[in-house]
């Protein structure tokens, strides 16, 4: 039986989202967090970006590591061979790509304005795939752009001219978040007996069905024989209204009427790890967490009604679905309501001595605190908020890894 993946894409769709942006060290954490919490794979920036490229060196070499294992990183760029050529110019050691062309007909007219055909599409992708395939790419992802206004035959042609030059898997964009439940069940369980290749389903929340048209999209290829890949993002930020939230796809794919009993995610995910990973990135986007947000939102298991709250006093199951404890929540919270030094871009010395030795990290001189403390001021510099502790411990653990993400690479 086919399986369930899970692919995140917060530090591309997420970080591509108006108004809002994550620092390298965010994005390097965000990496960390997905691969504790058992994600399959992080599409973890943009190759051809130059302020990127120390970024994704310095990711690429915590996979050498052993930091970021088992965790897949794989870099987004447009189905071009000059944006292959590009990234392994500049990122030489990536090793997974998804590579993105618009494909509807609204795309063909709308945006390339009459310089490619439905061809043109086809011939570009290929290219692409085979310029990745010769450069050593370990696995090629081709994503349809739009794919949910997109002619299914021209789309099952696609996927199959991306198949025939190697690609191994289809990535089917719900760009404008059109698709319904039943739409996107049918176009993906057509796709995968058709073009007989994984497919990956990448949902929008513009209708408000970001999560649902993600399960009703896997079981579609899963019922056509394929393993299905849902993208997410933590806390569901993306473009416009948003994408498939990660908590929410967990939890949808494991706890709903009857789904778990017949589709199954290929590896176990650490779910306790939700409330912490919604927590961080929330912090580092500046973006709350809505109140009402499945599993991790202040109020998924307040209960203040006479009835609610009489009944679940009795057994919580008579009005919660799931139990707080398996999101890793229920913790009491230390928050520092006195004194407070906090970290910062013009920190000194005892200072930040103060505040390493309160998360027992201790150094072996003054000259090495000081060299820890000058990453910590530039980390300050680009975030523009106090570090949180992980990033404290991560400075503090990989100086010469957090002084290639704090480095801006000069422009060329
Ligand atoms: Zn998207």
């Amino acid at each position: 039986m086919a399986k369930i993946y899970l692919l995140d894409v917060t530090n591309r769709d997420g970080v591509q989202t108006a108004k809002l942006g994550l620092s390298k060290l965010e994005k390097t954490l965000i990496n960390i967090y997905l691969n504790e919490m058992g994600v399959f794979q992080s599409e973890f920036g943009f190759p051809t970006t130059k302020h990127e490229t120390l970024y994704l060196q310095a990711n690429l070499e915590l996979a050498e590591m052993g930091v970021l294992r088992p965790i897949r990183l794989e870099g987004w760029i447009r189905a071009v061979v000059v944006d292959v050529e590009t990234t392994f110019k500049q990122v030489p050691g990536i090793k997974h790509l998804n590579l993105s062309i618009s494909t509807s007909d609204q795309m063909i007219t709308g945006k390339f304005q009459g310089r490619k055909k439905r061809h043109d599409i086809i011939n570009d992708m290929t290219d692409a795939v085979d310029a990745a395939r010769a450069h050593g790419a370990e696995t090629i992802g081709v994503n349809a752009e739009d794919a949910s206004r997109t002619d299914i035959d021209y789309l099952v042609e696609f996927g199959l001219a991306a198949k025939e030059h190697g690609a191994d898997r289809l990535r089917y964009c719900d760009t404008l978040g059109y698709d319904n439940p039943f739409t996107i069940y049918e176009a993906l369980k057509t796709l995968a007996e058709k073009v007989a290749i994984p497919i990956e389903v990448h949902c929008h929340g513009d209708l408000g069905l970001a999560v649902g048209n993600s399960l009703a999209g896997a079981k579609g290829a899963i019922d056509g024989g394929q393993d299905a890949y849902i993208n997410t993002t933590i806390n569901g930020i993306g473009e416009r209204a948003g994408n498939a939230d990660l908590v929410a796809v967990i939890l949808a794919i494991t706890k709903s009427k009857g789904f778990a009993d017949k589709y199954r995610l290929a590896k176990p995910v650490k779910l306790t790890r939700a409330s912490k990973i919604a927590e961080f990135a929330s912090y580092a986007f500046g973006v709350p967490i809505p109140i009402n947000q499945p599993g991790v939102g202040a109020n998924a298991f307040a209960h203040a009604s006479g009835i609610h709250a009489d009944g679940v006093l009795k057994d919580p199951g008579n009005y919660e679905l799931y139990d707080f404890k398996e999101l890793g929540r229920g913790k009491p919270k230390f928050v520092d309501t006195g004194r407070e030094i906090c970290t910062g871009q013009y920190s000194g010395i005892s200072g930040f001595s103060h505040i390493m030795g309160k998360i027992d990290v201790e150094f072996s001189s003054r000259d090495e605190a000081s060299e820890i403390l000058e990453l910590v001021r530039y980390a300050n510099v680009e975030s523009q908020k106090p570090l949180v502790e992980d990033e404290l411990l991560f400075i503090a653990k990989y100086p010469d890894i957090a002084k290639k993400l704090l480095t801006m690479k000069p422009l060329e």
